[in-house]
């Protein structure tokens, strides 16, 4: 291992495309480091004895310490096969993941975090470059067929998984390319598109059947899928995004933030738009309410189309640039997060709440009534409470409400069978990821409620595991 002792080493961040250059195209904008870098990087691990960032952030428990020991060492092979052990599609994470674990780094209790993010990306980049990532099918097969319901990052790792133990998986997904909030929702600028080709194509060559555009519930019945498979697992994420019922919703140009962000990814792969859909905001004012990633890649998106205008409000107020006190470490860091897109363009308010909508005589929305709120602890509750005399007025033509998801709402699956649901609607499931049906698995989303890609194939692989079990108990 490197001599930590010579150099005193800081944390290096990665650095963007300019911005002019990136708004002109929708191609990922964060640049990696250099392998030295990288290699400088890892050495600042304390290769701790209790590593929070394996045993208490990462929701996939990788085997942090080591596989930075390995990338100092310019063990890349053997840095890539330990992420593997634990983690099946590291170049997602190693894109898009807030990083849980860098939020509880020893090193950050004192300084800042080592670069975790930024070590994955090299290895796995790495791993693809040299030909070290290849289709790996297994070396037997069983007879039991298995059937997963919706191919984003839940459905794709419970496959993984359980197609490396040998079943004969079968990934039915409703819309035309596998993927989910992958291919869907999150904008290229963070994850392009052939990175999650690429792992889908490496799944087929590993065995793994793909059925797009079917619909489980509406053109796959359940008896087709208990006739056909041994266990069904359920994986289709939550797609109820939450309202903001005030005086005016009604109007034209007020959209839910998937609606701009799932055309868009559409367009860019070339698939067909129905009118309704085709949704952008080139030349418009737009307003994004909801302050959170959702929000913030609506305006990477909208800056993109050529937006004249754009303005986030957010309810809540703004979050401080450094932990407070009762966010103390290893919990997540709640302070605020600046985005590539919000260095993009547009502006920010917090502690904003828009009260009505006001529309042209067409019926088209023109602008929005806003107040200030401030956030007061009364009868135990933090509640937003009117600031006197702050009214007013944005103008908009494009509104769109990322405020994010009630949960899964009305599944044709899930309700054809009844499957019974959590108060919050999500499907219930025991801690077996058993629903209340014998031999129906749920994982992801559509059972934990609105998370992040990481947590998504976690729950992807233990319910693989989960399910192995189920099928082999006597
Ligand atoms: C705009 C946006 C940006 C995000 N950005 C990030 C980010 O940067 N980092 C991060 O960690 N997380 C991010 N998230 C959250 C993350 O994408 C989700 O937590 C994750 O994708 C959930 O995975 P999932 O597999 O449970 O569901 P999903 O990804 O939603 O996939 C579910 C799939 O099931 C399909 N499906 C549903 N019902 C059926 C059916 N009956 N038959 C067949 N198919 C069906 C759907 O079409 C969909 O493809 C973002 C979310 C959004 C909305
Ligand atoms: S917590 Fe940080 S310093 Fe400690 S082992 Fe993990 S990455 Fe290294």
């Amino acid at each position: 291992m490197a001599d930590k002792s010579k150099e005193k080493i800081n944390r290096l961040e990665p650095d963007y495309r300019d911005i002019a250059e990136r708004l002109d195209d929708f191609n990922e904008v964060e640049n990696s480091l250099s392998v030295d870098d990288i290699k400088k990087q890892a050495t600042r691990c304390l290769n701790c004895g209790t590593p929070f960032c394996h045993g208490y952030a990462c929701p996939l428990a990788n085997i942090i310490p080591e596989i930075n020991e390995f990338v100092t060492m310019d063990r890349w092979e053997d840095a890539l096969e330990l992420l593997l052990t634990t983690h099946p599609f590291p170049e997602f994470t190693a894109r898009i993941c807030p990083a849980l674990c860098e939020g509880s780094c020893v090193l950050g209790i004192n300084e800042s975090p080592v670069t975790i993010r930024q070590v994955e990306k090299l290895i796995i980049e790495t791993g693809f470059e040299k030909g070290w990532v290849k289709p790996r099918p297994p070396l037997k097969r069983r007879a039991e067929r298995i059937a997963v319901i919706g191919s984003g990052p839940a459905g794709l790792a419970a496959a993984e998984r359980l197609n490396k133990k040998g079943y004969r998986v079968t990934v039915f997904e409703k819309d035309l390319n596998p993927g989910g909030l992958l291919m869907y929702g999150i904008p290229n600028f963070k994850l392009d598109k052939q990175v999650v080709m690429r792992r889908i194509n490496l799944m087929k060559d590993e065995g793994i059947i793909f059925e797009c555009g079917i619909e489980a519930g509406r053109d796959i019945s359940f008896n087709y899928l208990t006739r056909h498979f041994s266990a069904i697992i359920i994986t289709g994420g939550t797609g109820q995004p939450r309202n903001l019922n005030i005086p005016g919703r009604e109007l034209k140009g007020i959209h839910f933030a998937m609606d701009l962000l799932k055309a868009q990814n559409k367009r860019l792969m070339g698939e067909p738009l129905a009118a309704e859909l085709d949704i952008t905001a080139g030349g418009k004012n737009v307003v994004v309410i909801g302050g959170g990633d959702t929000g913030s890649d609506c305006i990477g998106t909208a800056l993109r189309q050529g937006a004249k205008s754009l303005c986030q409000l957010e309810i809540m107020p703004r979050p401080p640039k450094v932990r407070d006190v009762k966010n103390p470490w290893p919990l997540w860091p709640l302070i605020e997060r600046v985005s590539s897109s919000h260095q993009e363009g547009g502006t920010r308010r917090w502690c904003v709440e828009t009260v009505k909508f006001e529309g042209s005589r067409e019926g088209e929305i023109k602008r929005l009534y806003c107040l200030e709120v401030e956030w007061l602890h009364r009868e135990g509750k933090f509640i937003p409470v009117k600031k006197e005399n702050t009214e007013f007025t944005i103008e908009a033509d494009l509104v769109l409400l990322a405020l994010g998801f009630l949960g899964p709402g009305p599944d044709p699956l899930a309700d054809a069978i009844g499957l019974e649901r959590d108060e919050k609607g999500n499907l219930l499931v025991n801690n077996q990821h058993l629903t209340s049906l014998p031999g129906v698995f749920s994982a992801g989303d559509i059972a934990r409620g609105q998370s992040l890609v990481v947590r998504a194939i976690a729950d992807g692989v233990a319910a693989a595991e989960d399910i192995d079990s189920y099928l082999n108990s006597p």
